[in-house]
C-alpha cells in the first residue's frame, strides 16, 4: 500500500485515537461547566473497530500512535487495546496522555502492555489552583501518578503545562525548575481557542517566547537538540545547563508547526480529523459498521489525507475554530 502523503506533500506518521468523551476532571479550558452531552455506548467505537482502523493506518507508514480522550484510563479495559496495539508490527512509538489522575492504578499494568512513554497533564503546582483549573481534581493524586509511572521505568515522562495568562503565569519558573533535579519533560503548551463554547481571549494566550523570557530572566536556557533525544515533535527543547530534565515550548498559535503536521485524529465516535482547528471530519464508523473492505477503508483513509488543509485557520485578522470542545477530539 501507498504511504499517506498529503497533498502539500507532509507525509503523515502520527495517528491520535480518542478512546473515550469521558472525563474523571473538567478542565476550564477544555469544557464548558456544565459539562458535555456523552457519546452512548453504541455511538464510540468498539476496541475491534479502533484496531481494524490502526492495523490499516499502520499498513499505510502510521509508526506513531498515542491513546488520548477524554481520559484514557477512565474507559474500560485501556490496559488492552494498549496491549493489543502493542503488537502491531510497525509501530514504533506508542504513548498515552492522560491526566494522571488514575495512572498511580495503571502504570505498571501499562508498561507490561507495551506503552513506551506518558504525558501527563498538570497545570497547576498549587492544589487549590489545580482543583480550581480543573473544577475539583486533587493534585496529590497526580503526583501519585507521576511517582509511580517513573517507578515503573515509564521514560520520558512529559507534563504538559497549558499556560494561560493570569491564571498560572506566576508559576512558571517553578515548573521550569521541576527539571533542575528530575528527568521531565516540562512542556509549555500555548493557550488555543478550541469549542465553541470557549471564552478564550488572545490577552489570556501567553506565547512560548514570553514565557521563554520569563524563565531566562533568572536562569540561561540552551537549546536541546530534539532529533538526538529521539523524539522530535512540535516542542521547541532547551534546558538548563545543569539540569536533568528538559522544558519544551509548543507554540500553535504564535508559531504555528502546519507545514510539518504529521498528524492525524481518530474521534471517539469514530471521526477521521486532519486538523485540530477544522470542523471537517470524515466518518469512519459508518463505513466500519456497512460491512467494508479493508480497501475501502484504506481509501477513505486516504481519501481524508488529501483534505488536510496546509495550516490552520488563524489569521491577523480572526480566529477560525472547531465547534468540538477538546474532550470530543482527543488532544
Ligand atoms: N485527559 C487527558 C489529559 O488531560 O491529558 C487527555 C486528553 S486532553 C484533551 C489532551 C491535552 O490537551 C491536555 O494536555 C490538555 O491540557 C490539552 N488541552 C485541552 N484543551 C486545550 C486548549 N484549549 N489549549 C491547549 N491545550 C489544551
Ligand atoms: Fe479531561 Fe484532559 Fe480535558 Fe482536562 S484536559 S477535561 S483532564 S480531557
Amino acid at each position: 500500500m501507498d504511504a499517506l502523503i498529503d497533498a502539500h506533500n507532509r507525509r503523515i506518521n502520527y495517528l491520535r485515537i480518542s478512546v473515550t468523551d469521558r472525563c474523571n476532571l473538567r478542565c476550564q479550558y477544555c469544557m464548558p461547566k456544565e459539562g458535555v452531552s456523552q457519546f452512548g455506548h453504541s455511538e464510540i467505537l468498539t476496541y475491534e473497530e479502533i484496531l481494524r482502523i490502526a492495523q490499516l493506518a499502520v499498513k499505510k507508514g502510521i509508526n506513531k500512535v498515542r491513546i488520548t480522550g477524554g481520559e484514557p484510563l477512565v474507559r474500560k479495559d485501556a490496559v488492552q487495546l494498549i496491549n493489543q496495539l502493542s503488537r502491531l508490527q510497525g509501530i514504533e512509538d506508542l504513548s498515552m496522555t492522560t491526566n494522571g489522575i488514575l495512572l498511580a492504578e495503571f502504570a505498571p499494568a501499562l508498561i507490561q502492555a507495551g506503552l513506551k512513554r506518558v504525558n501527563i497533564s498538570m497545570d497547576s503546582l498549587l492544589p487549590e489552583k489545580y482543583r480550581q483549573i480543573t473544577r475539583g481534581g486533587e493534585l496529590a493524586r497526580v503526583w501519585a501518578g507521576i511517582e509511580a509511572a517513573r517507578a515503573v521505568g515509564i521514560s520520558p515522562i512529559k507534563i504538559n503545562v497549558v499556560a494561560i495568562a493570569g491564571f498560572n503565569d506566576l508559576e512558571i519558573l517553578n515548573f521550569a525548575r521541576l527539571t533542575m533535579h528530575d528527568p521531565f519533560q516540562i512542556r509549555f503548551i500555548e493557550f488555543m481557542p478550541i469549542g465553541s463554547f470557549s471564552e478564550w481571549r488572545p490577552e489570556q494566550c501567553l506565547p512560548s517566547e514570553e514565557i521563554k523570557r520569563r524563565i531566562e530572566t533568572h536562569h540561561p536556557l540552551v537549546p536541546v537538540n530534539s532529533s538526538t533525544n529521539g523524539h522530535e515533535g512540535p516542542a521547541r527543547l532547551f534546558k538548563f545547563p545543569e539540569a536533568v530534565g528538559e522544558i519544551g515550548f509548543i507554540s500553535p498559535i504564535s508559531d504555528h508547526f502546519c507545514n510539518t503536521c504529521n498528524r492525524l485524529r481518530l474521534t471517539a465516535d469514530g471521526k477521521l480529523k486532519t486538523c485540530l482547528f477544522s470542523d471537517e471530519e470524515v466518518d469512519m464508523k459508518f463505513l466500519l459498521r456497512s460491512g467494508c473492505h479493508d480497501e475501502e477503508l484504506a481509501k477513505k483513509l486516504s481519501e481524508a489525507i488529501s483534505t488536510k488543509p496546509l495550516r490552520h485557520g488563524f489569521t491577523g485578522s480572526g480566529i477560525k475554530r472547531c465547534h468540538r470542545p477538546m474532550v470530543k477530539i482527543g488532544g
